[in-house]
């Protein structure tokens, strides 16, 4: 009786504010979608500590008055919609009004607001939805808000925060994201007191290459296409340069950033045939449609969207894209360089952000046992026969050695496979140029050359890189990457990680060469290895030591193997097998495949 209570205030506002504030980037999207929305000419975003110390946002757009300011922060407050009606009319970013009640209940606030036409400004200072204070005060037209230690009240998902460079990346995605929509605004953007953008008004072409780099204009074709329906323009990537990486395609649906897979096939469709496997063009399409033909509603960060008619917008989308290929003539005349295993096995944090890292445990292991003597992952044993191969390849191929690194000068190859020039002790084939086929007295052993490589080198890279870095190579000729500035600009940022690798570089204006790169690779493996860390630091990166040293050393190891369809000759395959079988696990790769199958005797009869 009586055990139904209402949740105090301060908690619901708690508990509706987890849809709207994710992270630091959340309240960045709200607050410049509200300068937005006010009118500003000029916008500043103000951010320290990756969003975790302080984000605020100057605008000269309309300000508000002292209620307006008061109620701006009650929830449901919105000068955006007054009726139903409007609901189908939004050409607001906002409309829901609870952003600003849902950053005020997890964070410090302080806003400052003056009206054009008055002569005074509010002053409000909210904690925790508490209203710690409310004056009038000297303050410039329009509103500057500072969100200040976000989910202070919230322990457990400040706790979930990443480490200020990773909310500093998705802050600087939606800041992008706002930036792109809105060409004809200024934006500046400062971290801790540097400077990162300031982009003048100008048009769309120019705010692109603003923000991304003046390089991005000769890789772009421009895409027009007016229907009753929908107006899509924009640009799109010419397919040679399309990247491994994703994160330079861009949807806005009237202003709106929004994500669609099903439009992005479109895209990639209107491609087929001209891309390289696994890699995806820049695009930047805008479409304006009128705003009873989509739904915004459907999602609280309200990055998704629904049309009346996808089909519609499918074809024309995939049409007009195609055409505008056509028209630059961006017919195919590609080198089909695949790269199978690339990008595919780098190891990435999935799922949900703040999830524990899942352990598969096997109930049933029992160390003791003496199959269970070698130390392979849980749940994987090899079977009866490939131990006994692994027996026999570490017993009369190695004796036991530790690891002793071996390069001698800068030509020396970290994985050359003619390194040791030795005899075989035993015959080997190659299959197809990509398995390595060796008779046993138990079997036949087939040895996948690639993941075999992989392993070999992920063990070898993985040993550097836990005690120290990467062996280099100096250039003869320096090596002119063929990179953005904003990619560039992650390669400085993430000094540590690229210099651990082995790369050296020299920076000067507008003048970016590699002056050494992992010793044994050439420029190819070395620029593979570049783009693809590259796209990883767009993702969450692991950020513990050891977890980054893996996460190294499986990349460097997927750019430099030999790949499937490569020729090996007798010493080469013969030395990949021993090098292989000196692993503590040589039957998985770093990914977990297996390395090699035997086909055992009672196997091989039953095929007869
Ligand atoms: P919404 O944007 O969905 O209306 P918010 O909580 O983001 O909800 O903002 C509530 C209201 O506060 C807005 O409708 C607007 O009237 C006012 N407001 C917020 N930010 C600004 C700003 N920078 N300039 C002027 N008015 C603002
Ligand atoms: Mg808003």
């Amino acid at each position: 009786m009586g055990i139904i209570r209402l949740l105090p205030e301060n908690i619901a506002n708690q508990i509706a504010a987890g849809e709207v504030v994710q992270r630091p980037a959340s309240v960045v999207k709200e607050l410049l979608e509200n300068a937005v929305d006010a009118g500003a000419k000029h916008i500043k975003l103000i951010v320290k500590d990756g969003g975790k110390g302080l984000i605020q946002v100057i605008d000269d757009g309309i300000g508000m008055d002292e209620t307006d300011a008061r109620l701006s922060f009650e929830r449901h407050a919105t000068s955006k919609i007054k009726s139903s009606d409007d609901l189908f009319r939004i050409t607001t970013k906002g409309f829901r009004g609870e952003a600003l009640a849902s950053i005020a209940a997890v964070a410090q606030v302080e806003m400052k607001t003056r009206p054009h036409d008055r002569e005074l400004g509010t002053l409000i200072k909210i904690e925790g939805s508490e209203v710690k204070m409310q004056q009038a005060v000297q303050t410039a037209a329009g509103t500057s808000v500072a969100v200040k230690n976000l989910f202070f009240n919230v322990p457990a998902r400040r706790k979930f925060l990443k480490s200020a460079q990773v909310e500093m990346r998705h802050i600087i995605d939606e800041f992008q994201r706002v930036a792109l929509a809105y060409p004809e605004i200024e934006f500046t953007l400062i971290h801790n007191g540097n400077e990162l953008y300031r982009l003048f008004p100008s048009n769309l072409l120019r705010r692109i290459t603003s923000v991304f780099g003046n390089k991005m204009e000769e890789r772009l074709v421009p895409l027009n296409e007016e229907t009753e329906y929908v107006k899509i323009y924009g640009y799109t990537g010419k397919p040679e340069y399309a990247k491994l990486k994703r994160g330079e395609q861009f949807f806005f649906v009237n202003k709106r950033f929004i994500k669609s897979s099903y439009l992005h096939n479109a895209v990639m469709k209107a491609y087929e045939g001209l891309l390289q496997e696994k890699r995806i063009p820049p695009y930047f399409i805008y479409f304006e449609i009128a705003p009873e033909h989509i739904d915004i509603n459907i999602h609280p960060t309200k990055t998704e969207i629904k049309f009346d008619d996808e089909y519609t917008v499918y074809n024309i989308l995939r049409a007009s894209t195609r055409r505008a290929l056509g028209q630059f003539n961006q017919m195919p005349s590609l080198d089909f360089d695949v790269m199978p295993e690339l990008n595919l096995h780098v190891p990435r944090k999935t799922g949900t952000k703040n999830s524990e890292p899942k352990i598969n445990v096997d109930p049933h292991f029992n160390p003791f046992k003496e199959e269970n003597a070698r130390p392979f992952a849980p749940g994987r044993f090899p079977d009866k026969a490939s131990r006994q191969a692994i027996d026999r390849f570490s017993r009369f191929i190695m004796p036991e050695t530790s690891f002793t690194p071996v390069i001698s000068n800068d030509k020396d190859s970290l994985f050359d496979l003619n390194r040791e020039i030795i005899e075989p002790e035993t015959e080997t084939l190659q299959w197809a140029d990509k398995i390595i086929v060796v008779p046993l007295p138990e079997g036949i052993m087939f040895v996948h050359q690639h993941r075999a490589h992989v392993s070999v080198l992920f063990d070898e890279f993985y040993q550097y890189l836990k005690r120290g870095k990467i062996p280099s190579q100096q250039l003869m000729f320096p090596l002119h990457p063929d990179l953005l500035d904003t990619e560039i600009g992650w390669i400085e940022k993430n000094r540590d990680k690229f210099e651990r690798s082995g790369f050296a570089w020299h920076k000067e204006k507008n003048n970016f060469h590699f002056t050494a790169i992992p010793a044994g690779f050439n420029e190819k493996q070395a620029m593979d290895f570049v783009e693809n860390l590259i796209a990883s630091l767009n993702e969450d990166l692991p950020e513990e030591e050891d977890a980054v040293n893996r996460f190294l050393a499986v990349s460097l190891a997927l750019s430099s193997a030999v790949r499937p369809g490569q020729k090996l000759n007798t010493e080469e395959r013969y030395n990949l097998v021993k090098a292989l079988f000196r692993l503590p696990e040589p039957q998985f790769s770093p990914s977990g495949k297996r390395n090699f199958v035997i086909l055992d005797e009672n196997r091989i009869e039953k095929l007869f």
